[in-house]
Parts: structure tokens; C-alpha cells; sequence
């Protein structure tokens, strides 16, 4: 196929960035990636898999020339890494990111784009438990969900190109305002990473007389709890950005936890078969 993005800089070659550019020089879609981070030593391993074609812990240096910038840092890094660049784009850059939180993101970035640059808000619905360079891969995105938060200031050329490099992914692409989307993944993934975050550190510091209750874990709580693995920075920054969402969304299951421990207590046996059943059918339902 011919070159969509000739000079393509990721900033932060991580799980979700390394992938990108793996996906997009597979696809044969990039000229030459440079890939920006702070550490030496997960560049060197972003350079000596293939990933990039130039590496820089100089992030003015790295944006230059760029026809596209996809940053995929912490949340919370998004905007001040945009305000850093933002005098160094090139005139008609894309800047697009993968960040798992958007209201605030879209709203920051959008304003510190200069003239003739363009910000275009994404979060690929794909990832594992792993971090860094040397845990992404080309197919992480195949046949997943990438959600684009256009808003009435989004370019629409711009966007159209966003859209289109993530479909060479493999991925579905679909948009939806910030907001929406912030309250949706409050709910299907922000909830679910503190709830196992919280079950795991509850578990963790049970005293049972003085057992280490975590040694007799089995498959049950191992698979509830993989996500609790995840990098703990990336997911503080996430609950603080989507914080108004997730509180939300947590009162709604300390509600739902209330409401169970509730028929327990009474031994309710017939509201707590209709509790489990309800949740079953919800559960069995999702494809
Ligand atoms: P990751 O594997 O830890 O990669 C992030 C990379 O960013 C690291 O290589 C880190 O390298 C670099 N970095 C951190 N702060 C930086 C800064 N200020 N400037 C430049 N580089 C910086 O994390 P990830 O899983 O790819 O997540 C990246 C983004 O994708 C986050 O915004 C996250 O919300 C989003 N996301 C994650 C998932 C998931 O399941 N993991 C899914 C969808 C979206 P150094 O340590 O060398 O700086």
C-alpha cells in the first residue's frame, strides 16, 4: 500500500504505542517511526525489536517533521507532553493519542493545538496486564475496538486519517463525545480495575490467625484478579482524571455490594438466587 504517514512519532513506546507502530509498519502504512520515552532502556529495546527506526529521549527533537504524533504516556502526562511539543509541530500535524480517559484530554489538547495542527482524541479497547516496549505486539488490535471522541472543533480531514490508521490495525473504529465515553468505561473498566485492585488488598491483608490467606488462591480469584497486576501509576492516573465518572460508578456497586451483603445477612435465599441469576444472564449474555 502506499505511505499514509511518512514520519510517524510515537511518545511513549509502551504496550499501546509499540503496538501501533508494529501494527502500522506491518500494514506498511509508515515511512519511519521514531519513538520518544524517558528511559534509555526501553527505547533500546523499542530500536533493537524493530519498532522504531530512531529513538530520542529529546521530545522537541523527535516531533519534528512528524506528519502524525501519537502520544501514549499515563493520562495524566497527556496534556503537559502536548503543551511541550506544541511549538515544535510540523504545520498540518496530527497529534492523536490512546489515553483511557478523554473529557479532559480532548478539551486540554484541543486548545494548546497551533495553528494548522490537529488533535484527534482515541482509546483503542485493547491491552493486556504487561507494560513497555517489549510487551507489545503487531496483532493487539486485530478485530478490537477503537473508539474516536471527535468534538465540533475536530478537523475532519484530520479525523478521517486517525479513523483510517486504525482500521490497517484491524481494529473497528467508532466515535462518541468524551463525555459518553468516559461515563461508559467508568463503568466496564475503570470500576473493575479499582474493584480488583481494592479485593486484592482486602484479601492481601486479611488476618486469618496469621495465615497468608493468598497462598491458597486458586483459578477463581486468579482470574478475577489478573487486572490487578496492571501498572499501578497508569491506573492512579486514571482514576484521578475520570474521577467524577468512577465515583459514580462506584457508589452505584457499593449499592449493589450493600444490597447483597443485605440478603446474606438475612439469609434470604430466594433474593439472593434472584440476585445471582440476574447477574448470570447479564454475565452470560456479553459475546
Ligand atoms: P506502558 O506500556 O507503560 O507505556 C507507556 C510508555 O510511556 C512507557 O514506555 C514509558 O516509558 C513512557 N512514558 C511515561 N511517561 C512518559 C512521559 N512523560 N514522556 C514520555 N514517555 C513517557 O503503558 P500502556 O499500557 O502502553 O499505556 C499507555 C497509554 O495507553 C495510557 O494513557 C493508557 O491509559 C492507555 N491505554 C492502555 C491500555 C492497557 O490496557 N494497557 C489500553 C488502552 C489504552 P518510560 O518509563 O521510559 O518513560
Amino acid at each position: 500500500m502506499t505511505t499514509m504517514i511518512d514520519r510517524l512519532a510515537i511518545i511513549g513506546v509502551g504496550l499501546i504505542g509499540g503496538s501501533l507502530a508494529r501494527a502500522l509498519r506491518e500494514a506498511g502504512a509508515v515511512g519511519s517511526v521514531v519513538g520518544i520515552g524517558r528511559s534509555r532502556a526501553n527505547l533500546e529495546d523499542a530500536l533493537s525489536l524493530g519498532i522504531c527506526d530512531e529513538i530520542t529521549q529529546d521530545v522537541l527533537e523527535g516531533v519534528q517533521g512528524a506528519g502524525m504524533v501519537f502520544i501514549s504516556v499515563p493520562v495524566c502526562s497527556i496534556p503537559a507532553v502536548v503543551a511541550e511539543i506544541a511549538p515544535a509541530l510540523a504545520p498540518g500535524c496530527i497529534v492523536t493519542d490512546g489515553g483511557s480517559v478523554k473529557t479532559a484530554i480532548v478539551r486540554e489538547c484541543e486548545a494548546l493545538m497551533p495553528a494548522g495542527c490537529h488533535f484527534v482524541g482515541g482509546h483503542p479497547i485493547a491491552g493486556t496486564e504487561h507494560s513497555g516496549a517489549a510487551s507489545s505486539f503487531a496483532t493487539l488490535y486485530r478485530g478490537k475496538r477503537c473508539i474516536l471522541t471527535p468534538t465540533e472543533h475536530t478537523d475532519p480531514a484530520a479525523l478521517e486519517t486517525v479513523d483510517r490508521i486504525w482500521r490497517l490495525t484491524g481494529a473497528e473504529v467508532c466515535s462518541m463525545e468524551p463525555g459518553h465515553h468516559d461515563r461508559i468505561f467508568a463503568e466496564i473498566s475503570h470500576l473493575p480495575h479499582v474493584v480488583a485492585y481494592a479485593l486484592v488488598h482486602a484479601v492481601g491483608t486479611a488476618d486469618v490467625e496469621g495465615e497468608n490467606v493468598l497462598s491458597y488462591t486458586a483459578g477463581g480469584f486468579r482470574d478475577f484478579t489478573r487486572i490487578a497486576s496492571s501498572d499501578p501509576a497508569m491506573w492512579r492516573d486514571i482514576a484521578l482524571m475520570n474521577r467524577g465518572a468512577l465515583l459514580a460508578s462506584i457508589d452505584g456497586f457499593s449499592a449493589s455490594l450493600d444490597e447483597l451483603r443485605r440478603r446474606i445477612d438475612s439469609g434470604d435465599q430466594a433474593g439472593l438466587t434472584e440476585f445471582f441469576t440476574t447477574a448470570k444472564q447479564f454475565r452470560d449474555g456479553i459475546v
